[in-house]
């Protein structure tokens, strides 16, 4: 079977059967639906999108998401690198803390270089001269739900805190970034943390040339007041004069991708288990850390409960639990929806499990299988 121009018959489901399990499948017209919001944004307020490649890396896509973002923004010199050389457009690179190797060759290709702290600064700024260089801020306001997730909780060591000392650098910078939401839904929240960010640091935006206001802000939510947020970001790049940047990594991908799995077996502890040919310990890891449960499609719908489980060996590793409208069988396919964010970039070998592979749904209807991992890979990431 040629797995790379794979073409199936023009019903979706079916054909997508004809692909071995497990597998993610990304969906360029879910997709578009983001990207399309992006490029509203982009029109009609000014503010540039940047791909936050932590979010989703999956770089099969890119040709499309070229067409409506701006560029990628980075936390690591690989990702600078995989955004120069598979994304293109403006290269952002930033880091929590960049070593000296890493500097030069990310200043090589990046358009700017933000650093998270002064002292970074100053110590690479003669290395990455030349560049336009950013300074990362923690404004000491924040929205998430998540302590985890959130970039100026207690003791956070993300972003600039003491104004005085980052003052004294202004002549070294021509932008500032400020990440603070994490799926930011709230308009009114957000509106009111630029009202305060443009109070506090009016002094220091009025110097500078570029705003970015970072991931987390949730705007292709279904209900989300786009067209208050294009009118606030364009008003803040009108009041300081700065071209503003977004980084959203979520939003630009949010619901275009499923994980496809199969039951291989049905166990029963009390309660009816069916495991899947997947893991979210490996596959879906956030579920865990967030303590989440996978969400699917036509889940709540029926009277046949299962928990649905992975087959790693982690006692806990459970993807959640669902009516089903049909018995589930040795077979059946179950499919994870949003496993596109903080997913596909997660998934790791334990176990050495077989690693999902990755399909894409391109917007003509056509199923590309992209890539088929093997036992060479699993032996290949560690020696
Ligand atoms: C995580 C992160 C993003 C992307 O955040 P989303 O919540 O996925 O939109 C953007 N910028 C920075 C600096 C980040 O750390």
């Amino acid at each position: 079977m040629n797995f790379l121009a794979y073409q199936p018959n023009p019903d979706y489901n079916k054909s997508a059967m004809n692909i071995d399990t497990p597998y993610y499948l990304i969906d360029e017209r879910k997709l578009l639906k983001n990207l399309e919001i992006i490029r509203y944004i982009r029109e009609s307020s000014g503010a540039k999108s940047l791909l936050a490649l932590k979010c989703f890396s999956a770089w099969s896509v890119f040709p499309l998401m070229r067409k409506y973002m701006d560029g990628t923004t980075s936390s690591s010199y690989y990702e600078t690198r995989l955004g120069y050389e598979k994304f293109g457009k403006e290269t952002h690179s930033y880091c929590v803390a960049f070593s000296k190797s890493e500097i030069s060759s990310a200043s090589r290709i990046s358009d700017k270089l933000i650093f998270n702290s002064v002292s970074q600064l100053k110590q690479f700024y003669p290395l990455a001269k030349g560049k336009e260089i950013g300074l990362r801020v923690n404004p000491g306001v924040s929205y998430s739900y998540f302590d985890l997730a959130d970039p100026a909780r207690k003791f956070s060591r993300l972003g600039v805190i003491d104004k005085r000392e980052m003052q004294k650098v202004l002549p070294l910078i021509s932008g500032i970034m400020f990440h603070f939401n994490c799926e930011n839904c709230d308009f009114e929240n957000l509106s009111a943390n630029l009202d305060y960010i443009s109070c506090n640091y009016a002094d220091v935006l009025d110097s500078l040339e570029w705003v970015s206001l970072g991931g987390g802000i949730y705007f292709s939510r279904s209900g989300y007041p786009v067209d208050k947020l294009c009118r606030r970001l364009k008003e803040f790049s009108r009041r300081f004069k700065v071209q503003v940047y977004l980084e959203p990594g979520e939003s630009s991908i949010t619901q275009s991708c499923e994980l496809v799995t199969k039951v291989l077996d049905i166990v029963r502890n009390r309660i009816n288990i069916a495991i899947v040919d997947a893991s979210a310990e490996a596959h879906m890891l956030d579920l865990l850390i967030y303590r989440l449960n996978a969400k699917i499609n036509d889940s709540g719908k029926g009277k046949y409960k299962y928990m649905v489980a992975g087959r790693s060996c982690l006692a806990g590793d459970v993807f959640g639990t669902y009516n089903f409208r049909h018995p589930l069988k040795s077979g059946s396919i179950i499919r994870f929806s949003d496993a596109a964010g903080y997913t596909m970039v997660k998934k790791n070998w334990f176990n050495g499990l077989q690693m999902p592979s990755i399909a894409v749904k391109r917007l003509n209807g056509r199923i590309d299988l992209e890539r088929k991992f093997t036992y060479k890979d699993f032996v290949g990431s560690l020696s």
